[in-house]
């Protein structure tokens, strides 16, 4: 069957829907993994627009829809988007860093069928909290948790982990049993956009890592069915890259504020590419026809060493934007690989590493001023 022809909303690619809402953000985390240049365009799809992606989504068989930004709560129609996602079938994710989810709120979240919400926090501590996110937020994400419980929902916290908070990581999870939480993913930094521009202060030395892992697992084993706690290593210490995106254009489809389609939430920044937008091209062609989701699907792009390697089914070649960030050509094996010829620019970074200390360079924070500056453009 020409899967154009369908629009039966039965499961099918792509699976999840990521709906980037806005880039706008109260807060500055120096790992962001927005665009370091997002502040170049700030465009928005209308309310009208996020409609119709979810309907052309749905139909196209997509079954998860996760809202995030920047800050979702930022956008004033969440609540709709989210009354109108629940009415076609899908199963609800919110990712957000609490600030706007005002009890009113919560509350009308919840009458439009929101499933799910991912908190984020940057620390156990008020003091490093807020100078990660450059914002004082800490206690505001305590009273946001509350609200979540109080509303019925699991609560789910994600903290990023990095050098700086990584020697904490006992006290994260204390937090996360003292504020009742079900899931705890503790996601290391991976480095990409602000957390490439900051990776030589944000990487953890191998100590402080398998330090990390011997406590999570010391509490997992205390804490039993309590709380679920996932504990994910940066890739730059694997030897084998990630299936990125459990393959490229296989399962996720990302629209980003201004309407692009990706088949990653980074895959932008990639050279030669041009991706379509949902203001021009229905989601069924965008996901079956367009070049930007076609040309790294399977294997024929590849080029030698993954072209020839025995375990390329595994893992696709790792990631494209990472290629292209550390090898200069997205049709590379992921440096992260050890067999990559530029393997060499991830082990650099993982020796400066094991220095003692935190290297000296200040922290760039991720905001609209130093976003243009990044990019080169005036402000
Ligand atoms: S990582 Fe921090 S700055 Fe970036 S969108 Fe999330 S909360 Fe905002
Ligand atoms: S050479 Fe390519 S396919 Fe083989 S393990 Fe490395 S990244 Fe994966």
């Amino acid at each position: 069957m020409n899967p154009l022809s369908s629009s039966v909303a039965q499961p099918g690619p792509p699976l999840w829907l990521l709906a980037e809402l806005t880039y706008r953000c109260p807060l500055h985390c120096a790992f962001c993994y927005n665009p370091v240049d997002f502040a170049r365009d700030d465009t928005e799809l209308s309310t009208d627009d996020w409609l119709r992606v979810l309907r052309e989504a749905r139909a196209a068989g997509s079954v998860q829809c996760g809202f995030s930004g920047g800050e979702p709560m930022m956008r004033e129609d969440l609540e709709v988007l989210v009354a109108e996602a629940h009415r076609l079938g899908y199963y609800t994710n919110l990712l957000t860093s609490g600030v706007g989810l005002s009890a009113e709120r919560a509350a009308a979240l919840k009458a439009a069928g929101l499933d799910h919400i991912q908190l984020s926090f940057q620390d156990s501590t008020r003091e490093l909290n807020d100078f990660l996110s450059h914002t004082r937020t800490f206690e505001l994400k305590q009273q946001v948790a509350a609200r979540i419980k109080e509303q019925g929902w699991p609560m789910v916290m994600n903290v990023v982990v990095h050098r700086l908070n990584i020697d904490y990581i006992g006290q994260i999870i204390d937090m996360a049993v003292a504020l009742g939480a079900e899931y705890l993913e503790l996601a290391n930094s991976q480095y990409y956009s602000w957390a490439l521009l900051n990776r030589d202060q944000l990487l953890p030395s191998r100590e402080q890592l398998q330090r990390a892992e011997r406590i999570t697992n010391e509490y997992r084993e205390r804490l039993g069915d309590r709380i679920k706690i996932f504990f994910v290593v940066p890739d730059y210490y694997e030897t084998r890259p990630k299936k990125c995106m459990n393959g490229w254009g296989n399962v996720f489809l990302t629209v980003t504020p201004d309407g692009t389609a990706l088949p990653c939430h980074t895959a932008k920044m990639l050279p030669g590419l041009a991706f379509p937008n949902v203001r021009e091209m229905g989601l069924r062609e965008i996901w079956y026809e367009s070049e930007g989701f076609s040309r790294y699907r399977g294997d024929a792009w590849m080029k030698d060493p993954c072209r020839s390697c025995p375990d390329k089914e595994k893992d696709l070649g790792g990631c494209r934007c990472q290629a292209y960030m550390l090898a200069g050509d997205p049709a590379a094996a992921d440096p992260v690989c050890d067999k990559s010829p530029a393997h060499d620019k991830v082990s650099a970074a993982v020796a400066r590493a094991q220095q003692p200390g935190t290297p000296g360079a200040p922290l760039i924070f991720r905001d609209p001023r130093e976003s243009r500056r990044q990019a080169g453009c005036a402000d």
